[in-house]
């Protein structure tokens, strides 16, 4: 695996590694990697013929007083992980790199990114489409790989990929879990062994909400009042919302009556944690 840290290098080797029959499948990430993303690797190696994969922790998702400066940092461990993956090149750029100085130019998905973690997060979802607009420009990929669990996130990109008319798939992949349904996430690191406990009440709020679809509810509030009802058992963490949204928009759902996606995201002491699921909708 190569690591290479500059623009320009990662460009031109992305430029020799791509040709006519070979695809570039492009998995960014901000490191601390666990399962969840080694999964986006898996998938991408078996459907890429060139694996490129990109840690940055990218200062402009992060509003004034979130965690950027305390985020995990685990160069070292993360590009073991990434090689024994089969990861051809990885791109490792410093701050400077990507925002020299004076630069002023962001992407914003309009509506999108005011909605779902985009309303909770001013800016995140602007952040997150500009660093992933100049990483798309830098490595040229066809193919990009994102998890299914920041589904915003996911919701944006593809908008913009359409909408800037990029030539790239996205590829989106299933949440990956641990052992007691708590979605892998790099702020797991962060918790308490008794926040850890308790963290899995955003997935049991989720199962709950299945299950009472499952029983044949499709009124949205009833599915959002059946979250809350678990959140209530839970009064240590704080839940920020749930909702029930159309996957693609974003914009609230009354009725389950086609595929919606029930985002939930609560704080579990100083820890922001989200999660998701989506339903069917199925009459
Ligand atoms: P991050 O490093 O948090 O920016 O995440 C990088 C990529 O990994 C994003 O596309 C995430 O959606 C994805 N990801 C993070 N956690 C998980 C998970 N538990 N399962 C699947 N994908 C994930």
């Amino acid at each position: 695996m190569r690591q290479l840290s500059t623009i320009a290098e990662t460009r031109a080797a992305c430029a020799a590694a791509r040709t006519a029959t070979k695809r570039i499948g492009f998995v960014p990430t901000m490191g601390a990697l666990h399962a969840g993303h080694l999964s986006l690797v898996k998938t991408a190696r078996k459907q890429s013929d060139v694996v490129v994969a990109s840690i940055f922790v990218n200062p402009t998702q992060f509003a004034p007083g979130e965690d950027f400066a305390r985020y995990p940092r685990t160069l070292e461990r993360d590009g073991a992980l990434l090689e024994a993956e089969g990861v051809d090149l990885l791109f490792t750029p410093g701050v400077e790199e990507m925002y020299p100085a004076g630069a002023a130019t962001f992407v914003t998905v309009e509506g999108l990114s005011e909605r779902g973690e985009g309303r909770a997060r001013p800016g995140h979802l602007r952040g997150v489409a500009t660093i992933v607009s100049k990483l798309f420009n830098i490595v040229q990929p066809q193919l990009g790989f994102f998890g299914q669990k920041d589904a915003a996130q996911l919701a944006v990109i593809r908008k913009m990929v359409r909408d800037l008319d990029l030539p790239i798939e996205i590829v989106g992949c299933p949440i990956m879990r641990e052992a007691d349904g708590l979605a892998m996430s790099s702020r797991n690191a962060y918790l308490s062994h008794d926040e850890r406990k308790r963290a899995t009440v955003l997935y049991r709020s989720l199962c709950r909400v299945q299950e009472v679809y499952g029983s044949g509810e499709r009124a949205a509030s009833k599915l959002i009042a059946a979250a809350a009802q678990i959140f209530a058992l839970e009064p240590e963490v704080r839940l920020d919302y749930v909702e029930v949204v159309d996957p693609d928009t974003l914009q609230p759902a009354e009725r389950v009556e086609r595929p919606a996606l029930v985002a939930v995201a609560a704080k579990v002491g100083t820890t922001r944690l989200i999660d998701n699921i989506v339903l069917p909708g199925t009459p």
